[in-house]
């Protein structure tokens, strides 16, 4: 049977942590759908599209570098129906801080509740990407900051374009 991920966020920007968690967690699975929350409560500074194709552009070079395949996929749904229409059978969220913790404690016990056949995954960073988050890196950004070590070199430059326009 096929393995399936999904690893589900906002991802407005993809950043090296984002990346991070997508090498760990295609180690896991043969098939990592990423899936591209439209979150219009979180006011994105990237559209929808413009997220997916950024995820599909920086995600490519892993899937050449470690095999496996990664599925690039917006959702506008409850988070446990999108997994049951992609099949998957583990959620992965990445875990940075305590911060963290109680939101995805809450997420995970619900989930859980909703369908108990998916299993959620939690997975850490490289220490050098925990703390990344995107909102600072929007906030930095904002304030003309250097973003270069946190996100990828063409994110850092279509960041910079929206900072500016
Ligand atoms: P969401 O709105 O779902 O929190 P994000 O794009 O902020 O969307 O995050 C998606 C997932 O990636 C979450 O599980 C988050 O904890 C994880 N993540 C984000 N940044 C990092 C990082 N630097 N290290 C580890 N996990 C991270």
């Amino acid at each position: 049977m096929e393995r399936v991920g999904l690893y589900p966020g906002t991802f407005d920007p993809l950043t090296h942590g984002h990346l991070d968690i997508v090498r760990r967690g295609l180690k896991l699975v043969d098939r990592l759908v990423i899936g591209v929350a439209t979150n219009p409560s979180k006011s994105p500074m990237f559209s929808l599209q413009e997220r997916v194709e950024m995820i599909t552009r920086e995600t490519s070079p892993i899937t050449a570098e470690m095999g496996g395949t990664i599925d690039v996929r917006s959702f506008d749904k409850l988070l446990m129906h999108f997994a049951g229409d992609v099949g998957a059978q583990i959620i992965i969220r990445g875990l940075r801080a305590v911060s963290d913790f109680e939101y995805e404690f809450q997420m995970a016990g619900m989930n859980d509740v909703i369908n108990p056949n998916i299993e959620t995954v939690f997975l850490m960073a490289d220490a050098s990407y925990q703390a990344i988050a995107s909102r600072l890196v929007k906030e930095i950004a904002i304030y003309g900051g250097d973003i270069t070590s946190f996100v990828p070199e063409a994110v850092a430059r279509e960041i910079a374009k929206k900072v500016t326009d």
